[in-house]
């Protein structure tokens, strides 16, 4: 004889711990229940079919409690910002990788907090400009050879004059405009002290010292009695605070229109004592070109050069950061490759 208050109470118990509890309805049990009615002697079919119903009417009462009791539960709300999978029991952490300052953004914040320090202020450059701030307004006229040693990347359009646009091949194409946004500091008794850390261009043919597209610091400083002293003093300054060390620095004589007297500033190669492959064994570094500020670049911006005097640097923030770093192949500056990056 088949035990139904047995069969029942296995089933209320699996209903109980059911998340699907109407599949127990279907469950074997009431299929084999049901099979053997019409085996049953007649006297007895009647009795069974009702405690099967019976059985059947109570599992049904307990699905449906334990489906309204599932329904109520409270479902947290999955966060999928979770740096975890929520459905953990402990939070396992995903993978995950987080980026970081460009190498080259992060020493510009450095060199113009260095520079802010002495009372520069910063501004930006611009990624094309026209000829007469790239050459006339610097004491470059039309026709000047010295226009020939920068390899610029000229547009086919043309301004009304009938020049090209260029993309700027040094930082001193804002030297003009900083000179006049700043001259009114002059009658103040207040000198122009700007700098300019920004993206540069050139035409050049690519290998491990030269790139395209790179980064100079262009700096200016223009007031009363300003002299070489001042200009050597300054970059000296800078640079012992940017290696962090104590270094002697060599002015050479140069040339650029747009300074007189120019130079070629070097410094004491902050590597080695005795020669290395970043001095190339001369214990000297040619670091960056500077100068007393020409007087018809004054002139152009409506400053007196009787009265005003100053000096202008431009320095390749590339050249400084492989130093600074060992880094040997200037490329990689540019190339977004990740082995590269990583290790900043
Ligand atoms: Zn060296």
């Amino acid at each position: 004889m088949t035990d139904i208050p047995a069969i029942r109470e296995t089933l209320l118990a699996t209903v109980a711990q059911s998340n699907a509890p109407q599949e127990v309805l279907r469950a074997p049990e009431f299929r084999k229940l049901y099979a053997q009615i019409p085996a049953l002697p007649a006297e007895e079919r009647g009795a069974f079919g009702q405690a099967v119903n019976e059985l059947k009417t109570a599992i049904e009462a307990a699905v449906d409690a334990r489906q309204a009791e599932l329904d109520q539960v409270d479902v947290a709300p999955i966060d999928v910002t979770a740096p975890f999978d929520v459905n953990a029991t402990r939070p396992n952490l995903l993978p995950a990788e987080n980026g970081s300052e460009h190498p080259l953004t992060r020493e510009m914040t450095i060199i113009s907090d260095i520079f802010t320090r002495m009372g520069f202020v910063a501004e930006e450059s611009r990624e094309i400009d026209d000829q007469f701030h790239m050459f006339e307004s610097l004491n470059f006229p039309k026709g000047h050879p010295a226009r020939d040693d920068y390899d610029t990347f000229m547009t086919t359009q043309v301004d009304q004059n009938g020049d090209s646009f260029v993309a700027p091949a040094h930082t001193s194409t804002m030297q003009h405009r900083l000179l006049v946004q700043y001259r009114d500091m002059l009658a103040q008794g207040e000198p122009i002290a700007a700098l300019v850390p920004d993206r540069v261009f050139r035409n050049e043919d690519l290998d491990a010292k030269h790139e395209h597209t790179f980064y100079q610091v262009e700096g200016i400083y223009v007031g009363k009695s300003i002299n070489v002293g001042n200009l050597v003093a300054t970059l000296q300054t800078f640079l012992e605070e940017y290696y962090g060390r104590k270094l002697n620095v060599r002015i050479n004589p140069f040339y650029f229109p747009f300074t007189e007297p120019s130079f070629e500033f070097a410094l004491e190669c902050p590597f080695c004592e005795n020669g290395c492959s970043v001095c190339s064994g001369s214990k000297w570094v040619e670091l960056l070109g500077c100068g007393m500020i020409h007087p018809n670049v004054l002139r152009a911006a409506n400053i007196d050069p009787a009265e005003y005097t100053g000096f202008a640097f431009g320095c390749g923030i590339d050249r400084l950061v492989m130093m600074k770093y060992q880094i040997e192949d200037i490329r990689n500056l540019e190339s977004g490759k990740l082995d590269f990056l990583r290790q900043f």
